[in-house]
């Protein structure tokens, strides 16, 4: 398999190109033409194997194939990650990905003032990266809406759990639109994991590396 192979966005592949991403990793060799057909995915993959891009470059050309102005106080794709550092890697690579786009995105986690990410949401954006409980706190202040996503992943959800998130991981899925495409990501997928995951997703493709 290569990039070619996906047929990816033209702005997508010039950025791969220009990343020096050659060949797809495992796990990105058999979630990117399934996440491209709109289909939910369950993957079992750790840090380090490419899972990021497995995520993200399908949602970016699904994306671009309807470019929509985002509502305000809404967000089209919403990832959920369990650390701010993991947050910022994800928004990242999203921007590397999407450097020939313009993409708008921004970050929702805790520890820092509320009031950027409150301005950043405002206009509308195409792709937040959230930690959850700072993603709650939007939500319930009215600064964001959750009725417009698209688009919603799941990073490292067993860390997550760990974390104690499981309650607010419920309530923010509560909130989204039952018509989405789900990508749910974990190193490892424990009953309790696997019952979220069922929650959670549409008949999901299983991927595992
Ligand atoms: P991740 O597992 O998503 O955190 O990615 C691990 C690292 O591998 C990141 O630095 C990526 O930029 C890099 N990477 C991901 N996919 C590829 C690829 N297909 N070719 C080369 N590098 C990659």
């Amino acid at each position: 398999t290569s990039f070619q192979d996906f047929n990816l966005a033209d702005a997508l592949t010039r950025a791969l190109k220009e990343e020096n991403y050659t060949t797809p990793t495992p796990i990105q060799a058999q979630t990117i033409p399934i996440a491209l057909q709109g289909r939910d995915v369950v993957g079992i993959a750790q840090t380090g194997t490419g899972k990021t891009a497995s995520f993200a470059l399908p949602i970016l050309h699904r994306l671009l194939e309807n470019r929509i102005k985002p509502q305000p106080k809404t967000a089209r794709v919403l990832v959920l990650s369990p650390t701010r550092e993991l947050s910022g890697q994800i928004l990242d690579s999203f921007n590397t990905y999407g450097r020939h786009i313009r993409l708008s995105s921004a970050l929702a986690i805790g520890g820092v003032p509320m009031g950027r990410q409150v301005r950043a949401v405002m206009p509308g954006l195409e792709v937040l990266v959230a930690t959850p409980g700072r993603l709650l706190d939007l939500v319930q202040g009215n600064a964001l809406k959750l009725s417009h996503v698209e688009f919603l992943v799941l990073d490292e959800a067993d860390r997550m759990l760990d974390m104690g998130f499981i309650n607010d991981i419920r309530k923010i899925v509560a909130k989204l639109p039952i018509k989405r495409q789900t990508l749910f990501f974990s190193a490892t997928m424990p009953k309790d994991i696997a019952e979220l995951a069922d929650a959670m997703l549409r008949d999901p493709a299983r991927v595992a590396v």
